[in-house]
């Protein structure tokens, strides 16, 4: 499977980025792993929209689902999404409506986003909308996707995406645990993230500082790490040296458009 960075911001947007999105590609199908503010612009420079099968949320901080919202009204809105010819675009019986994968009680509080502007059903017409289990194991064309819940301010659910034993896995937010370390045991390549500078001095901990995400992936024994969820205004190479130095090899910095084989 090739699985495309479009975007790896953390809560704030780098310059031209955009926050958490991840799309993975094998034989046709395509599994977008979160959707955070920007990433249905990025999404359309790899990719037409409408091929895209099934969207899976990790968990609802806006940063991991805000652009499900442009991408609804694509679905609902676009001239090609209609039953009749629009606009030069012939008309369609059968418009695209991709499965949407989210957290118990997702459905809801998106009604209640936009809701906010008095359009409730927005999401739940544009997407065939599922909510799923921790223990769930789904079928996106030939990928097997498994979750596993990880440890952060909300119910949050690293996602493994796997394919005749080629794993991907990716942490989600979560602050340090063991949970994701056994999920993504011996894993192919581990997307995990480094928001932080340094650990949060204070209050309950949600997020991971580059060396101990770089020791997630040593324990785990990823054979490849990947760090991401961070910000154009953290120092690259200081993070690269801590990550490394944590995983006792050298680790990759997500980039947009960066494009891991698995
Ligand atoms: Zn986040
Ligand atoms: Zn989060």
């Amino acid at each position: 499977m090739r699985v495309t960075v479009l975007g790896k911001s953390p809560s704030w947007q780098d310059a031209a980025g955009a926050c958490s999105g991840y799309l993975a590609q094998e034989q046709g199908a395509r599994v977008l792993l979160d959707c955070g503010n920007g990433v249905f612009s990025k999404l359309r420079h790899v990719c037409d929209y409408v091929d895209v099968d099934a969207v899976v949320i990790t968990h609802l901080h806006a940063d991991h689902f805000l652009d499900l919202v442009p991408f609804s009204y694509a679905l609902r809105y676009a001239p090609r999404q209609q039953p009749v010819p629009v606009a030069g675009w012939p008309g369609t019986a059968d418009p695209a409506r991709p499965r949407l994968y989210l957290p118990a009680g997702g459905g809801e509080l998106l009604r209640r986003v936009v809701g906010c502007w008095g359009h409730d059903d927005l999401i739940d017409t544009a997407f065939d909308v599922h909510e799923y289990a921790a223990d769930d194991v789904l079928s996106v064309g030939p990928l097997t996707v498994r979750f596993c819940e990880v440890p952060h301010y909300v119910a949050t659910f690293a996602v493994e995406l796997s394919r005749d034993g080629a794993r991907f896995t990716y942490g989600a937010d979560c602050r340090p645990n063991d949970e994701l370390v056994r999920f993504a045991a011996d894993t192919d390549v581990l997307l995990i993230e480094a928001t932080l500078p340094r650990p949060e001095r204070d209050g309950t901990r949600g997020h991971l500082p580059a060396h101990e995400a770089g020791a997630h992936g040593r324990e785990a024994g990823a054979h490849r790490l990947v760090l991401t969820h961070y910000s154009d205004e953290l120092d690259p190479e200081l993070m690269r040296a801590d990550g490394s130095d944590g995983f006792g090899g050298p680790v990759d910095l997500a980039a947009e458009g960066a494009v891991y084989t698995v």
